[in-house]
């Protein structure tokens, strides 16, 4: 698998991130056991060890769509005559488990993969997956990052280039169709959100959308800063997804359970109300650590905060861009 170079160790960030954690005492540190574990070795480590465990789960959906959770982001599938077409390729350490599910669905070789933005934990698999057969589509900012050494400043980790066959050859810069299985699927660059790279996926036969990591459905999402992601971004792909789906749009998100419009606007409710509480804290010149002691994720932690990304560091990515 692809080599990764943590060049800093524990940065300035999460320095300041631990003394902030640790003055809210035990009742903070009980919501948030894996940051503490993750800040320890990194999170791009920690997810990699925890896809490296993770058994693949198959659900179906609607037609001939399914998809893989377990592997870093959501995966989705397209079955068919013209071969499987996956959205996203998870972690490499889950190749064994990605292909026993894959084998599971149908027979049927990988032909096409689409990347729904550039992110390691959606791409590092690509280098198999075209190996095995497919051609990779994706936005052309996720080309860019992928072709050059890329920090992630959130992950205190820089990326280095992909191998050639790793890299989307096919490239768009606003919107792209794909006809794939007599299914059409368009795919649509977002405004910069949760990184600059972002795009969504709609199988438009069977009403499912695949929102990548636009949408962490009932956990704290990661917003990279690094490659274009902010908060208000990741706002307004929210109200932008909003806009295109019905209550009956399957909707797939980058990470957490398959959901619906209703996901979408409890996600949207989370993030503004975040957002307005973080901004009036800041401007009234508290520190990151003052913002953090003061809980503005509160109400909602307890639903949202259980997952890699902690209520203090969702504090500190909303903190980073109001
Ligand atoms: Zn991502």
């Amino acid at each position: 698998m692809r080599e990764f170079i943590n060049k800093d160790g524990v940065s300035q960030l999460s320095r300041r991130d631990f003394i902030a954690l640790a003055g809210l005492g035990a009742a903070t540190v009980a919501f948030a056991p894996r940051f503490v574990f993750a800040q320890k070795k990194g999170i791009v480590q920690t997810m990699i060890d925890s896809a490296a465990q993770a058994k693949i789960e198959t659900h179906t959906l609607r037609r001939n769509i399914s998809v893989l959770e377990g592997s870093g982001g959501n995966i989705a599938v397209l079955t068919g005559k013209d071969g499987k077409l996956l959205i996203d390729s998870g972690f490499t350490v889950s190749k064994p488990r990605i292909t026993e599910a894959l084998n599971g669905l149908s027979s049927d070789p990988i032909t096409q993969l689409i990347n729904t933005h550039w992110h390691v934990d959606h791409t590092d698999g690509n280098a198999w997956v075209h190996s095995a057969g497919a051609a990779i589509t994706a936005h052309v900012n996720t080309k860019k990052h992928l072709s050059t050494s890329t920090r992630v400043e959130g992950w205190q980790y820089t990326f280095p280039p992909v191998p050639a066959g790793a890299l989307p050859k096919t490239v768009f810069d606003d919107a792209h169709r794909v006809q794939h299985n007599n299914t059409q699927i368009a795919l649509k660059h977002y405004a910069p959100a949760h990184t600059d790279s972002d795009i969504s996926a709609v199988f438009e036969e069977a009403d499912v959308i695949h929102v990548g990591d636009t949408l962490w459905n009932g956990i704290y999402p990661f917003i990279d800063y690094s490659t274009g992601g902010s908060i208000d971004g990741t706002i307004r792909a929210t109200e932008h997804n909003l806009s295109v789906v019905t209550d009956k749009t399957i909707v797939i998100p980058g990470h957490g359970p398959v959901g619906n419009k209703a996901s979408l606007a409890e996600f949207r409710d989370m993030l503004v109300t975040i957002r307005n509480n973080v901004a009036t804290l800041k401007k009234q010149g508290k520190s990151l650590s003052a913002t953090i002691a003061a809980k503005p994720t509160a109400a909602y932690d307890a639903k949202w905060g259980q997952f890699l990304i902690t209520p203090a560091m969702f504090t500190g990515l909303v903190y980073s861009g109001v």
